[in-house]
């Protein structure tokens, strides 16, 4: 039977609830415990499939096409695993399983009520995981903050399974903000103080204490905390602002999170954290020996976490390089013709971003054009790959009306059509086709030489794709398609041989980025922009010295 650990949050949202659980776990895995991180959301979507990016930023997907929260792309990236629809619940989803429930007559006679029988189906979900004997630990990070009102039956059935397991097989974490007031040049642990009250008024009492702070700790406000909160002072964590979160599972290793964490659970048989591979990694991460510059073309820039996933991949695939990735958002809604050089001026490779809905590809499509023509490493994902096919249908084949029928459904040219089996669907939530589909790459392609090997899985979250009819058309004027589904022929690799790197994938490959794992193509592609900025450095070097007329 696992083990569970519970995190919850305090006095305000925002201070990286996933990504202390994250480190935790990472630092309980490197000991050689098999570990599992969980998300519970308040909120009432089912998934946040629907939700857009301004709201809730990225929508991650897993192997097994669950839409869901972001913090699940950092547990994967943190510790290698794949998570899976089960490791993200929301109020929505426990609600609908109930309701449903109530109608098949499940309940019959009985008054259905939040408590028991919503915390019922919670305590249910967060033992799932933990019962099939694959994990020692499964740690739950409940989202919100506490005192909020969604969150109160998830806390209840934290209250109620703690009560229910035996006393060392679980331990609260919460996390919460210790602010500095200038003014006073003082840190304040009030906020805390309160929010663990509200928490235990709510029946639950943390054993971990967790601060965010900009400022360190000391041993008296340590103790302060401890006492007022009621925990060992070796209970008290400090989170210092990191300069990148993968240096938190060395901070809060330092701290003696998971040793305490250990303690409480009475876990024994494991030695110290193996990171030696995670700190190779970070020394790499913090000491580039060069540097490159990627455009990043989307039109929800103004919101880091809608690109979540890609940001991350591109510090893997950077440290990977030995090179810093410093990304220039560029909202495509402004891309024009006329600036379109001026915009992506000093780029060392360009990244067309994924999305829905016709705001901003004129200027994604723009963008490509600029790329193609001017042998700039090109990478577009998703909705960035149909761009790059419109704009070779519209000025290399001369298809001057070729659109996709998202943004024009008369358009005479549907370069990028509805998939078949999208056609009937109306529904909004989890239809798209989502998850891991198989890929056969071309031999001798610029994606099989990536890869390094002739099929492989990617997940998708799509509903348009390549128009098949126009493939020979693409494929005679020097547009490939060098991966394609082994089953139904869907294209999901387009590049352009006579290109020094130019490759659009309908697959998005930054949601399988890990640090352990760079994705390949993410690491090509900084490769190449490396190449190109060392080119440009070259042609400079040699204007200077008189070599060049
Ligand atoms: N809107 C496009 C489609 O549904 C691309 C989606 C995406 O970029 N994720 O096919």
């Amino acid at each position: 039977m696992a083990k569970y650990i519970f995190v919850t949050g305090g006095v305000t949202s925002s201070l990286g609830k996933g990504i202390i659980a994250a480190s935790l776990a990472k630092l309980l895995q490197a000991r050689g415990l098999r570990v599992t991180i969980q998300k519970f959301d308040p909120y009432i979507n089912v998934d946040p499939g629907t939700l857009n990016p301004y709201e809730h930023g990225e929508c991650f997907v897993t192997e097994d096409g669950a839409e869901t929260d972001l913090d699940l792309g950092h547990y994967e990236r943190f510790l290698n695993i794949f998570t899976t629809q089960a490791n993200n619940v929301t109020t929505g989803r426990i609600y609908q399983t109930v309701i449903n429930k109530e109608r098949e007559g499940a309940y019959l006679g009985k008054t259905v009520q939040v408590v028991p029988h919503i915390t019922d189906e919670i305590k249910r979900r967060m033992q799932l995981l933990g019962q099939g004997g694959e994990y020692d630990v499964v740690i739950t990070e409940i989202g919100g903050t506490v005192g909020d009102i969604e969150s109160l039956p998830f806390v209840e059935a934290v209250r109620q399974l703690q009560w229910e397991l035996p006393e060392e097989d679980s331990v609260v974490v919460h996390l919460t903000l210790i602010p500095y007031l200038k003014a006073a040049k003082e840190l304040k642990t009030k906020p805390t103080q309160h929010s663990v009250k509200m928490l235990s008024q709510e029946g639950v009492h943390p054993d971990i204490i967790v601060c965010r702070t900009e400022k360190p700790l000391g041993p008296e406000l340590r103790r302060k905390i401890a006492l007022f909160c009621n925990v060992k002072q070796e209970a008290v964590i400090e989170a210092a602002d990191a300069p990148t979160i993968y240096e938190v599972p060395i901070l809060m290793m330092m701290e003696g999170l998971d040793t305490i964490v250990l303690k409480k659970m009475n876990i024994t048989g494991y030695g110290e954290p193996e990171m030696t591979k995670w700190k190779a990694f970070l020394d790499k991460l913090k000491y580039p020996k060069g540097k490159v510059n990627i455009g990043l073309i989307g039109k929800y820039i103004e919101l880091q976490d809608a690109y979540k996933s890609i940001l991350e991949s591109f510090i893997h695939a950077g440290a990977m390089n030995e090179c810093k990735v410093e990304i220039t958002n560029v909202h495509s809604e402004f891309i024009t013709q006329d600036n379109v050089s001026e915009k992506l001026a000093g780029l060392d490779g360009l990244l067309v971003a994924p999305g829905f809905g016709h705001r901003g590809v004129e200027g994604k499509i723009v963008a490509v054009q600029y790329a193609r023509e001017n042998g700039l490493p090109f990478f577009g994902i998703c909705l960035g790959m149909q761009m790059a096919v419109i704009e070779f249908a519209r000025n290399v084949l001369g298809l001057t009306t070729a659109h996709s029928t998202e943004m024009d459904p008369d358009t005479k040219e549907p370069v990028i059509d509805l998939m078949e089996e999208q056609k009937k669907v109306t529904a909004k939530g989890g239809t798209m086709r989502l998850g891991s589909y198989p890929c056969t790459l071309k031999t001798g392609s610029l994606a099989e030489s990536i890869y390094g090997v002739s099929s492989i899985t990617e997940r998708h979250r799509h509903r348009w794709e390549f128009n098949n009819k126009y493939l020979e058309q693409f494929e005679k004027a020097g547009m490939i398609a060098s991966g394609k589904n082994p089953g139904t022929g869907l294209v999901e690799i387009v590049e352009i041989p006579n290109h020094p790197f130019f490759i659009g994938v309908q697959y998005h490959p930054e949601l399988k980025s890990t640090v352990e794992n760079p994705q390949p193509v993410f690491v090509h592609f900084v490769k190449a922009a490396k190449a190109y900025a060392d080119k440009k450095m070259e042609t400079r070097s040699a204007v200077l010295k008189g070599e060049m007329i």
